[in-house]
């Protein structure tokens, strides 16, 4: 049995749990240890494919399928470790669980009561499909003190006893504000978050403190009173420059050190190496470049947080600072006034999105990039618009449309109803459910020789995470081939397009699946590496 970190949120919501948790990862890691990181989230969706993105934030797909919390992509970027379908439950589907195991009258006659049915079904999830992992790491969604998250942290309590306090660690997260009228650090807010938790039987093994100064010794020593712990188990979390600095702060400030005393664990020493580089690269950009991220959904930059993250990391390799212009697409409609937007922009990116609104307005920036050989990388929805102005722009092909949208003379982009996937078939039909019905998870894609994402990948096949539900047709594959637009990657069955790319363009290339999951700060995608490099050449030439 690995050993267990729970990991709890206090005072507000939005502290960063999710970073913290996938921080801690990473130095458990860089001290040779082996960890897995998991979250359980107390809403009742089965799961957030069906939230708006503008309300939850990013919607992170596994290889194997699941429409995850974006944290699992926080997770991802700190540690390597591919997540799975094992390390998201919601509230939603243990629910689910135990009512379909009630209809089979599997509980034997029993009253269904969440203690101990539910907690167990929640415990049977957190210490299910581990392998040989020395910790497993477990935020639980939400703060303290909702009334959603009680049943998880009475499993994580039940967990506690069971396992021990030797095979299991509490840390509690919390903000220590700054009130600037009395020119000082607050300790209350987290006294009453320690005491709201320790009102469910459950006592902080570790309290991190989020901070914008330092936390002085006194202000310390006060938390670890209130708060029952030795001081050295009260860690300072402050604002860093970047979320990749933070393993390394958690490192100075001890974390790892005092989660190893806790376990009675005597740890190697840690080799930070990797941290310091990315830290280093950023810190000293050599140039900087400016990308409009076209989209829908920039009233809430987490909805893009995988590719925000991703563009940072192909600034990473590339030693660029990329600054993203979220430009929001629904506005967009004057091609005239394309010129003064994107001015000083050196890239142009359509990400992944839903619905008619604003694509007007997603084709006519493809457009302004196709024709004035600006760097191009459109994604998933982003992809079939820039289908859509090929077919417009380039071709006679009648009224091109998607059918997301409604009925055209040409359903450029259509709905697809059956697919294959390794050796089954998908199936799906127009009246299916929302949730989870789309193309999901990791397919193979097969690479032509001589084109640029060859060049760019160095493989034929490649295998990439999707989340949609419409395709790109190939009935008119050879009528937009002619008008130069390749078909550069397709599915083992040449039925699906997955690449394209403009052939009279320096870089111009728009994917059916969503890179920036699979992009990691000391591993950027590929994609990513040579967009930021073709839009860093393009600032040269403007
Ligand atoms: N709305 C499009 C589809 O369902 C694209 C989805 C996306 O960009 N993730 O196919």
């Amino acid at each position: 049995m690995p050993n267990f970190i729970f990991i709890t949120g206090g005072v507000v919501s939005s502290l960063g749990k999710g970073l913290a948790s996938a921080a801690l990862g990473a130095i458990l890691q860089s001290r040779g240890f082996k960890v897995r990181l998991r979250k359980l989230d107390p809403y009742l969706n089965v799961d957030p494919g069906t939230m708006s993105p503008t309300q939850h934030g990013e919607v992170f797909v596994t290889d194997d399928g699941a429409e995850t919390d974006l944290d699992l992509g926080h997770y991802e970027r700190f540690t390597g470790v591919a997540a799975k379908k094992s390390d998201n439950v919601t509230t939603g589907q243990i629910y689910s669980q135990v009512i379909a195991k009630e209809r089979k009258g599997e509980y034997l006659g029993a009253t269904i009561q969440v203690i101990p049915h539910v907690t167990n079904a929640i415990k049977d999830f957190i210490i299910s499909d581990i392998s040989n992992e020395d910790f497993v790491l477990c935020e639980i969604g939400g703060t303290v003190g909702d009334i959603e998250s009680l049943p998880f942290l009475e499993a994580i309590r039940q967990l506690g006893n069971e396992l021990g306090r030797e095979k299991t660690c509490f840390l509690h997260l919390t903000l220590v504000p700054f009130i600037a009228a009395a020119g000082e650090l607050k300790t209350k807010p987290t006294q009453h978050s320690v005491k709201e938790l320790q009102s469910v039987g459950i006592r902080p093994d570790i309290v991190l403190c989020r901070t914008e100064e330092h936390i002085p010794d006194d202000q310390k020593d006060k938390i670890a009173l209130f708060c029952n712990i030795p001081k050295q188990s009260v860690i300072e979390a402050m604002d860093a420059e970047s979320i990749y600095d933070v393993p390394l702060e958690y490192n100075k400030n001890g974390l790892d050190k005092v989660i190893c005393d806790h376990f009675k664990i005597k740890p190697k020493e840690p080799n930070l190496k990797i941290w310091l580089d990315i830290k280093s690269a950023i810190k000293n950009p050599e140039g900087e470049i400016n990308i409009a991220v076209v989209g829908k959904y920039t009233s809430l930059i987490d909805s893009y947080k995988s590719l925000d993250e991703a563009l940072t990391h192909g600034g990473i390799f590339n030693k660029t600072k990329v600054k993203v212009h979220w430009i929001d697409s629904s506005e967009l409609e004057d091609e005239k006034k394309f010129n003064s937007i994107f001015e000083n922009i050196h890239g142009i990116l359509v990400p992944g999105g839903f619905g008619e609104r604003g694509s007007e307005g997603k084709i006519l920036s493809i457009k302004y990039a196709r024709e004035n050989n600006i760097p191009f990388l459109g994604i998933c929805f982003g992809m079939q618009m820039a289908v859509i102005e090929a077919a417009r722009n380039l071709t006679n092909i009648p009224d091109p449309g998607s059918s997301e949208f409604g009925i055209f003379k040409s359903s450029i982009v259509g709905l697809l109803l059956e697919w294959t996937k390794g050796n089954s078939i998908e199936k799906r039909s127009s009246k299916d459910d929302l949730g989870g019905s789309m193309r999901l998870g990791a397919y193979e894609c097969h690479i032509s020789d001589g084109t640029l994402v060859k060049d760019i990948y160095q493989k034929n096949i490649i295998f990439e995470r999707h989340r949609h539900r419409y395709e790109v047709n190939i009935e008119f594959k050879s009528e937009l081939e002619r008008a130069g637009l390749k078909f550069s990657g397709m599915s083992p069955d040449g039925l699906l397009p997955e690449i394209v790319e403009h052939e009279n363009h320096p870089w111009f290339i728009g994917v059916q699946f969503h890179p920036e999951l699979k992009s990691k700060p000391f591993e950027p995608h590929p994609l990513f590496k040579d967009f930021v490099k073709a839009a860093s050449n393009f600032s040269r030439l403007v």
